[in-house]
């Protein structure tokens, strides 16, 4: 008998028929003798609609407001599932993130777990209930209603599995696992058996939006490992889990992109220690997650420093970079959100060459510029116009023979 922690995701949960089919599944888990700690989503498209909803009554949206908003979508589909479960006769209570003991530090829409005290949770599956949490919010240290950032009940889920040592955290959507690439955009993606943490955690930051970037750090971290599977065919998904010796180790793996990422550029910086600390300081103070960074070597002594953030903190880092412009004798500020990043992970390119020429020669063949370029030991990415970001997918995924 196992303790398994099954995620559903909004579309798994998106209407009273998928509701019901996931109460009979979770049902027949429990039929098989296994615990089971379930974390849901927010309805379909619910927490896009609030978002717009807030925007249509005001341009001043509080972030306490808002995660108060944004944190009721999961309550919703909770509350729904238990009942769905109870016709079924099985006994499930639903907690909200703060019952479940989620505790989360204090920054609003983005919050970090700090603390899960997941007591409730234990006592319900010692009575022989399933619990069923609300994902993607938490409680802060100041007691008020906190969310995780975009795709958060994910990580919900792997923080919950972690608290509980869980057999394993299964994460059902709407693809049957994870894809040598998007598969909405190539669907002759090849579905993979495996995927090491390592691979995962890349292709996660650089847009592969399957797993949320923060639960993947959560599951290598705390080991806890992955099934990445389809509520619709049930099918056996992807496994994300420790890397092991015997594990083939493709060039590539995967091929991603990203585009809700901005640029932002501050010209004229004079070319002086401490600058660029100074203005990267004041960033990370606004919790501003800072992806590439070009620095161009300088003319006349002053330089133009131009940096990616999440597209949401576009306005945020714009307004802290022209607040510096004195102090730092900065020109001025540009942005530019019609940006894309595209990218190639894959754990076997530590040792082997010429994977950068082929990607290079790949986009030039397209006829895509590349305006921005950052690698790790196993990924390189480029940043591109955006509406080119299609094509510059199927160009990579053919060129590198993934399907
Ligand atoms: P959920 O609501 O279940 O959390 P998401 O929309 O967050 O679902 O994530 C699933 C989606 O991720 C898929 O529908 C697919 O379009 C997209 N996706 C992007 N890259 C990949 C990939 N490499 N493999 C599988 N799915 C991917
Ligand atoms: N409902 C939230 C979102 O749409 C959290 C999630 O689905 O993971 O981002
Ligand atoms: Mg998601």
């Amino acid at each position: 008998m196992a303790l398994l922690v099954q995620k559903f995701g909004g579309t798994s949960v998106a209407d009273a028929d998928r509701i019901r089919a996931v109460a009979d599944h979770v049902a027949r888990t429990r039929k098989a003798g296994h615990d089971v700690v379930v974390v849901v989503s927010a309805m379909g498209k619910t927490t896009d609609q609030l978002v717009r909803l807030a925007a249509d009554v005001s341009s001043v949206r509080p972030t306490r407001e808002l995660d108060m908003l944004l944190s009721s979508g999961e309550r919703i589909s909770m509350a729904l599932l238990c009942m769905a479960l109870a016709e079924l006769g099985v006994s499930a209570t639903s907690f909200t993130g703060s019952q479940a003991g989620m505790i989360t530090d204090t920054a609003h829409t983005k919050a970090k777990i700090l603390e899960i005290r997941p007591d409730r949770l234990r006592e319900t599956l010692a009575a022989g209930g399933v619990p069923v949490v609300a994902g993607f919010q938490g409680v802060s240290t100041d007691r008020e209603v906190t969310t995780l950032g975009r795709g958060g009940s994910d990580t919900t889920a792997v923080a919950l599995a972690a608290a509980l040592d869980a057999d394993a955290c299964e994460i059902y959507t709407d693809v049957s696992g994870v894809f040598s690439t998007d598969p909405r955009i190539v669907p002759e993606a090849r579905k993979l058996a495996r995927v090491s943490f390592d691979e995962m955690l890349e292709i996660a930051a650089s847009g592969g939006r399957v797993l949320a970037l923060r639960s993947v750090e959560f599951a290598r971290n705390h080991h806890v490992p992955l099934h990445v599977r389809s509520s619709f065919t049930w099918e056996p998904g992807t496994w994300v889990d420790q890397e092991e010796e015997s594990m083939e180790q493709a060039v590539v793996t995967a091929v991603t992109h990203d585009t809700s990422e901005a640029k932002v550029t501050v010209t004229g910086v004079p070319d002086r220690p401490g600058l660029a600390a100074v203005l990267f300081r004041a960033l990370a103070e606004e919790h501003i997650n800072v992806d590439m960074i070009v620095q161009n070597t300088s003319l006349h002594g002053t330089t133009d420093i131009s940096f990616t953030v999440p597209g949401d903190d576009l306005a945020t880092s714009t307004r802290v970079c022209e607040a510096l412009l004195g102090e730092l004798e900065a020109q001025g500020v540009t942005s530019d959100s019609d940006v894309a990043r595209v990218s190639l992970v894959g754990a076997g390119m530590k040792t082997h060459p010429g994977v950068t020429a082929l990607c290079f020669e790949t986009l030039a063949g397209a006829g895509i510029n590349i305006e921005m370029i950052s690698t790790s030991s196993i990924r390189i990415s480029c940043m591109i116009r955006a509406d080119q970001a299609e094509a510059a997918v199927q160009a990579l995924h053919a060129a590198f023979e993934l399907a």
